[in-house]
C-alpha cells in the first residue's frame, strides 16, 4: 500500500511539473510577437485601458494551437483556421483578449474554470459549444461578473461583432450595461 500511495505520488508530481512546465512555455512562448498598433487599437476600443497591452503576444499557429486557438496568460496561441476573414480574425482576437483581460485582472484560475465548463459541454453534448452560449445566463439576469470564462469572451466578441456589422442595436445596447468595462451613463 505504502509503495501504491508513493507510486502514485510521484506520478501526480510529474504529471503536475508537465502541466506547470507547458503552462510556462505556453505563457513566454518564443515564436511570438507582440500587437501590432493596429491591433491594440482594436482592443483598445474594447477594453479601454483594462489590458495591459504591451505585454501580450500573438503566437500563430503555435503547438498551443494545432487543436483551437487559445490564450495562456499573455499569450494569444491563434490557430488561423479559425478565421477566414478580417471581421473574423478580429472578433476572435476579442474573444482571445478576454482571457488576458480575465488572466490580468484575476490570475490564471479561468484556465481550470474553463477546461472544466468544456470538459463538462463535451460530455453532456458531445461538442463544446454549450460552453460557450451566454445567452442564457444573460436572459436570466446573471451578472456578468458570475458567467464562465468562455461565456465572459464569447459575450464581449459578440458585442463587438454587432458594434462592427452595425445590427443588433438592442441587443448590442443590452450587452453595454451587461459588460462591466463597456457601461455608461445610459445604464443608470
Ligand atoms: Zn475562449
Amino acid at each position: 500500500m505504502l509503495r501504491f500511495i508513493k507510486h502514485t505520488g510521484i506520478v501526480v508530481g510529474a504529471l503536475s511539473v508537465l502541466v506547470f512546465f507547458c503552462i510556462y512555455i505556453g505563457a513566454r512562448y518564443p515564436a511570438s510577437r507582440p500587437l501590432t498598433e493596429a491591433e491594440k487599437e482594436l482592443a483598445h476600443s474594447i477594453y479601454g485601458d483594462q489590458i495591459r497591452l504591451d505585454s501580450v503576444r500573438i503566437a500563430p499557429d503555435s503547438i498551443y494551437s494545432i487543436d483551437v486557438s487559445k490564450t495562456i496568460g499573455d499569450t494569444i496561441h491563434i490557430r488561423t483556421a479559425d478565421y477566414n476573414s478580417d471581421l473574423s480574425y478580429k472578433t476572435l482576437l476579442i474573444h482571445e483578449l478576454g482571457h488576458v483581460w480575465q488572466y490580468q485582472n484575476g490570475g490564471w484560475g479561468y484556465i481550470p474554470k474553463s477546461l472544466v465548463v468544456q470538459f463538462v459541454a463535451f460530455s453532456q453534448t458531445g461538442s463544446t459549444s454549450a460552453a460557450y452560449n451566454w445567452e442564457e445566463d444573460f436572459l436570466k439576469g446573471t451578472p456578468w461578473e458570475k458567467l464562465n470564462p468562455e461565456q465572459q469572451a464569447e459575450s464581449i466578441a459578440e458585442y463587438f461583432y454587432y458594434r462592427e456589422i452595425g445590427g443588433g442595436q438592442e441587443l448590442k445596447r443590452q450587452l453595454e450595461c451587461f459588460i462591466p468595462f463597456l457601461r455608461n451613463n445610459s445604464c443608470e
